[in-house]
């Protein structure tokens, strides 16, 4: 139980992020296009897919040596195909706009706000929302499709991203994690400074 309470934390910034991938979905009624129909998915094909996302989110999180920001990155590496939710609807619009490196920094800009501590934006969002874009998109080129819209919303067209470069946008979010946990330990360095003082 004492587990679960302590990574209570992460509720919050995957809310926020669930909400943005959803609304973002909106920007394709910028431009409509004819629907796509889903391909009747099977539920073993639906599991390997959210099996591998989460995998791929929570190694890259782990590189934040921090239970709850791991937890968080694995989160939003899953939880990003909200942007599909327009489309699902039978909204005639683009699905995945917000496989996009604007949607990763304004998400993860509007989290680090929203989790202010001591009235400072917690920057430590901003990195771990791009882990968790990045880590997703790594998922999606290695399992067969990497055409992402990836300037939207300002440009909607996709662009294809090579087979290859999977092991690149994950290595990505590793290391956007790994930010995390070398600016965590030099802050806390630089207060035990100030402390000794
Ligand atoms: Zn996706």
């Amino acid at each position: 139980m004492r587990g679960w309470t302590s990574l209570r934390p992460a509720f919050k910034p995957i809310v926020i992020y669930l909400i943005t991938a959803s609304l973002w979905s909106l920007f394709g009624l910028l431009s409509p296009t004819t629907p796509l129909h889903y391909k009747e998915y099977s539920l073993p094909v639906i599991a390997v897919e959210v099996g591998g996302h989460l995998s791929f989110g929570f190694l890259a999180g782990v590189f934040t040596f921090d239970p709850v920001l791991a937890l968080v990155c694995t989160g939003e590496s899953l939880l990003i195909d909200a942007d599909h939710l327009a489309s699902a609807l039978n909204f005639p619009v683009l699905p995945r706009l917000a496989h996009s490196v604007f949607f990763a920094l304004f998400t993860g800009v509007i989290i680090s706000y929203a989790l202010r501590r001591e009235k400072r934006p917690d920057f430590r969002f901003l990195l771990v929302t791009i882990g968790g874009v990045l880590s997703h998109l790594s998922y999606d080129v290695l399992a067969g499709n990497g055409q992402f819209p990836i300037l939207s919303p300002f440009y909607l067209g996709s662009f294809s991203f090579p087979y290859l470069s999977w092991v690149e946008l994950e290595v990505g979010a590793c290391l956007a994690n790994l930010g995390v946990a070398i600016s965590s330990t030099s802050n806390l360095q630089t207060a035990c400074l100030w402390r000794s003082r």
